[in-house]
This record gives C-alpha cells, sequence and structure tokens, in this order.
C-alpha cells in the first residue's frame, strides 16, 4: 500500500468514524541511520528504531480512538484535515455534533467548514472563525490541547453553550499541522461549575495518556500516549529519554497489573450511574502517581458496556507539593501523635499518617555514645540532651518537613521537597550545630550523631531500610552521615 492510499484510507474511515477497521501503518523507518553513529551505539539505536516506531503506530490509532471517545461520552466533534502547507484537507463534524444542533443528517448539515461557521451565533460568528485560522496559523506557538467555552446556534435558532477540548496533531516529521480536532458538549442545562470543570477536566484528559478498556475481559490498549510520540523525532535527546523513560514508563508498569488493581464492577456500576468515576493510584514499577477519569467507551447494541475508557495524568510533582504545603496534624490530634518528652512528632504518627505518603527524602539519626551521656550526666541530663537534640532538628527543617522520635535516641526526618544537595548542607549544617549543645557541668562532653539518608521519590515506607542501611554505615565512624541514593 503506498503513502497516499494510506492516508486516503485513515481519512476515510475517520469520515465515518469506523473506530474498529484495521489500520497499516506506514512510518518512515528506520528513524535513526544506524551507520551514521558508532558500533558501540547500534544496540541502543535499534531499540530506539523500534520504540519510536511503536510509539508511532500508537499516534496513528490515537486517531481512530479519539473519536470513539467522543461517542462514548456523547461529545460533539469536528476533525479537519490539512496538507503539509497547512491548507485545509476536509472538514467534518460527526453525528452527535448534528443531534446536539438539531439537523437531520449529513444533508442537513453537511461535512463543510462553511457548516461550522453557520452553526456559530451571528454577532460571534466572525471573531470565532477569525480565532480558528489564527489558532492554524499559530499553531506551533499553541499547546496541543485548548480549551473552550462558546456559544452555538441549532437549527431551530435556539442558542447553547459549548464547552470542549481542541486539539491539534502535527506530522512527527516537519510538525506542520495534520488534524485539528475537537469535541464539545451542550453544558447549557448544566447548572454547577464544578460538573462544567469536570467535563472540561475529562475531555482534556482522555487526550493526554489514555486507555481502552474492554469491559469483558479488562484487557486494554494504550489509544493516546503523545509526550513520547511528539519528543521521539524532535529532540536530539530522544534516544537517551526513550532508553530511559518508555521502557519503563506506566504503561509498561501497567500491562500485568491493571486487572488486579480494577475493582471492575464498582467501576462499571459508578459508570452507568454518574457517567464517570475518578481514580487515583500509584505505579510501583514507576514510582509515579497517576489520577484519572473512567468514561464510557462505547456501548454494545443491547445497551451494555463493551468498552470504557481511563484517561489519566501524572500528578507525581502536585502531589509532592501538595503534601509539603500541609502539616498533616490537626489540633485535637495533637496529643496523640507528639512525643512527650521531645515533643516533637511520635512514632505513632510515622505509622498512622505519614507511613505511605510520598516524600524525597529519609533520615535516620542517631546520638553517638548515648548510653556514656546517660554514664556521666545521668538519666536526667541524657533526657535534657534528647529535648535539646529534637529542638535543633525541629529547627533546622522546613516548616513543612517532620522530625519524628523514632525511639530512644534515634529521630527521624522526612523531606517532601528537597533536592540532594541541600540534603547534604542540611546534615552537615546540624552536624556542626551540634557542638553548641552542652551538658551542664559536663561542658567538655561532646554531642555527636550520626544520620543515614535515603533520597529519592518513594513512599516513605520504601525509604526507611535504605536510610537504617546508610545509618549503619555512618555508625561504622560515628559523627558523620551517609546518603544512599534509592
Ligand atoms: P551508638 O553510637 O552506637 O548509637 O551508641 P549508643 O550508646 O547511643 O547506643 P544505643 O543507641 O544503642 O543506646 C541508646 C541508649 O539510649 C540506651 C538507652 O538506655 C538510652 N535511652 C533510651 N531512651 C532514653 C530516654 O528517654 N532518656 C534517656 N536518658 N536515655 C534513653
Ligand atoms: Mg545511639
Amino acid at each position: 500500500m503506498d503513502k497516499e492510499s494510506v492516508a486516503s484510507s485513515i481519512d476515510n474511515s475517520v469520515g465515518q468514524f469506523n473506530a474498529e477497521s484495521s489500520i497499516i501503518v506506514d512510518d518512515e523507518v528506520p528513524l535513526f541511520d544506524m551507520s551514521a553513529y558508532p558500533e558501540d551505539m547500534h544496540k541502543l539505536i535499534a531499540e530506539c528504531n523500534k520504540r519510536i516506531d511503536e510509539a508511532n503506530s500508537k499516534y496513528r490509532t490515537a486517531k481512530y480512538r479519539e473519536d470513539m471517545f467522543a461517542k462514548g461520552l456523547k461529545a460533539g466533534m469536528y476533525y479537519c484535515t490539512f496538507d503539509r502547507d497547512e491548507n485545509m484537507l476536509s472538514f467534518e463534524f460527526n453525528d452527535e455534533t448534528r443531534q446536539m444542533l438539531g439537523y437531520d443528517g449529513l444533508e442537513d448539515l453537511p461535512n463543510e467548514f462553511d457548516s461550522w461557521v453557520k452553526t456559530l451565533v451571528p454577532e460571534e460568528r466572525d471573531a470565532i472563525v477569525k480565532l480558528f485560522w489564527d489558532s492554524v496559523r499559530l499553531h506551533r506557538e499553541l499547546p496541543d490541547i485548548t480549551h473552550a467555552t462558546y456559544r452555538m446556534q441549532k437549527k431551530d435558532g435556539s442558542i447553547i453553550w459549548v464547552t470542549g477540548a481542541g486539539r491539534f496533531i502535527r506530522r512527527p516529521d516537519d510538525g506542520s499541522l495534520e488534524v485539528y480536532m475537537g469535541c464539545y458538549r451542550d453544558i447549557t442545562a448544566q447548572q454547577e461549575l464544578e460538573e462544567h470543570l469536570k467535563i472540561i477536566e475529562a475531555i482534556g484528559k482522555i487526550f493526554n495518556f489514555s486507555l481502552f478498556i474492554d469491559v469483558s475481559d479488562m484487557s486494554y490498549r494504550i489509544i493516546s500516549n503523545n509526550k513520547y510520540v511528539d519528543m521521539a523525532p524532535k529532540d536530539p535527546d530522544a534516544m537517551i529519554f526513550l532508553k530511559n523513560n518508555v521502557a519503563s514508563t506506566v504503561a509498561e508498569s501497567f500491562r500485568s497489573r491493571l486487572y488486579e488493581w480494577l475493582d471492575k464492577d464498582k467501576i462499571l456500576a459508578a459508570i452507568e450511574e454518574h457517567g464517570t468515576t475518578s481514580m487515583e493510584f500509584y505505579s510501583e514499577e514507576a514510582q509515579r502517581w497517576f489520577e484519572g477519569i473512567f468514561m464510557v467507551g462505547d456501548r454494545n447494541e443491547d445497551g451494555s458496556l463493551a468498552h470504557i475508557v481511563y484517561g489519566c495524568q501524572d500528578t507525581t510533582e502536585a502531589k509532592l507539593q501538595n503534601l509539603a504545603q500541609q502539616k498533616k496534624i490537626s489540633e485535637f490530634e495533637t496529643e496523640v501523635y507528639i512525643d512527650s518528652l521531645s515533643k516533637v512528632r511520635n512514632r505513632r504518627f510515622l505509622d498512622d499518617k505519614l507511613i505511605y505518603e510520598p516524600c524525597k527524602a529519609v533520615v535516620m539519626a542517631d546520638i553517638d555514645l548515648f548510653k556514656n551521656i546517660n554514664d556521666t550526666a545521668g538519666h536526667q541530663g541524657g533526657d535534657q540532651i534528647i529535648q535539646r537534640v529534637a529542638e535543633l532538628l525541629e529547627n533546622s527543617v522546613r516548616k513543612e518537613d517532620v522530625v519524628i522520635r523514632y525511639g530512644g535516641d534515634e529521630f527521624m526526618m522526612v523531606f517532601f521537597d528537597i533536592t540532594k544537595k541541600s540534603l547534604e548542607n542540611k546534615l552537615s549544617g546540624i552536624k556542626s550545630e551540634l557542638r553548641n549543645i552542652k551538658i551542664e557541668n559536663h561542658e567538655d562532653l561532646p554531642i555527636t550523631m550520626s544520620f543515614g539518608a535515603a533520597f529519592g521519590t518513594e513512599l516513605v515506607s520504601n525509604m526507611i531500610k535504605t536510610a537504617d542501611k546508610a545509618l549503619y554505615e555512618s555508625k561504622k565512624v560515628r559523627n558523620t552521615y551517609t546518603i544512599s541514593e534509592l
């Protein structure tokens, strides 16, 4: 099959919203010319070619899938194609648009650009059409997905509000605009702002990273994952990027696990009742958090669900920031979660509140030769030292970070947002500050601590063992710190 007939077959089947038809993908391979790279990179290049090829075929498939979303959401949709000089080749509406606007069929509202113009409210028409062409002209400067809420006019003259998302699909090789498409829903009847936002978000999110899930066996396909597709051909570091990221993407980590973490019955019931349901999860393999929405994909003839769609976003960074901002303790919990001697948080706070939270670093810190301090200064002197040390640690960390008395003379620090360099500075700072802690009548008794830190992006629970090991290393010499990267 030559390129042109592939292109026309793609256009035709999209025109019919024939999402199930099989697609022949004819992307430019090989993407990287093997002979242009030294021998020792050939394995890597071959792997990259394979990955980019996979990504490109996903990109093609995505085009077919997106109209399925529109159908499932009962959303209106327009779909325009452009040639390499960015002249418009075709303009189409789906049937849902015609239904939404009260038209009877293809003859009543033909697939042409003027049909769309006709559906705009007369006094806003010129401005919106200008906006459309401006966006086409400037698409390279715009994000892939743009949201808009505007008015449309039905056949009977009545006016509805629609909200939706438009999306640019660019050719991977020269970045020229290939498709400009968008979904929209009639929101006139919906009063609550929250509901609007949910729909806008849902429509935006399905274009981001999504799965198309067969309800019968919950098998699934990835339908859009454009970050990788877009980056691969453009970015000179794409090879490294692909090697480091794509192989371990969530996409792959999902593969075997999907069935395990999905509570199928609950999800299906929620979708039937509310149209959508949201889900957040943590991928152990990718060590990232994801948040997304399940929606109707399409239905069988008898009305039962055939496919559902899960569109999601990586929320790890946002989540880390969020956690850092709220100190997770409320007034009435104070007593239960504060250690009575040191006044920092206790072990129970760790177990109840912190253990499954994501963080950037966990530090275990233990006072050196504390038995000697007790022997020399007495148990009360030792208690005072514990108090002074706790105070120093608490004052050394940011408000959002947490200091815990882990037990006896051992403390734990949890950081939500810290770089390795500042963690190092922090520990070395604490080490020198400890010199200022003195016991009455035993001023020359030095107070030192040993520190073991785990650094990475992980759940607190998964950091403790590494931090413990690092502390063990430090204890071999004492008065030092060890940082282990996860
Ligand atoms: P290392 O450098 O290896 O940590 O030596 P160390 O002597 O500090 O050894 P270890 O950490 O095992 O000893 C902790 C001691 O702390 C033992 C215990 O008697 C004492 N301790 C535990 N809780 C308290 C407390 O609340 N007050 C006082 N004064 N001492 C405590
Ligand atoms: Mg000790």
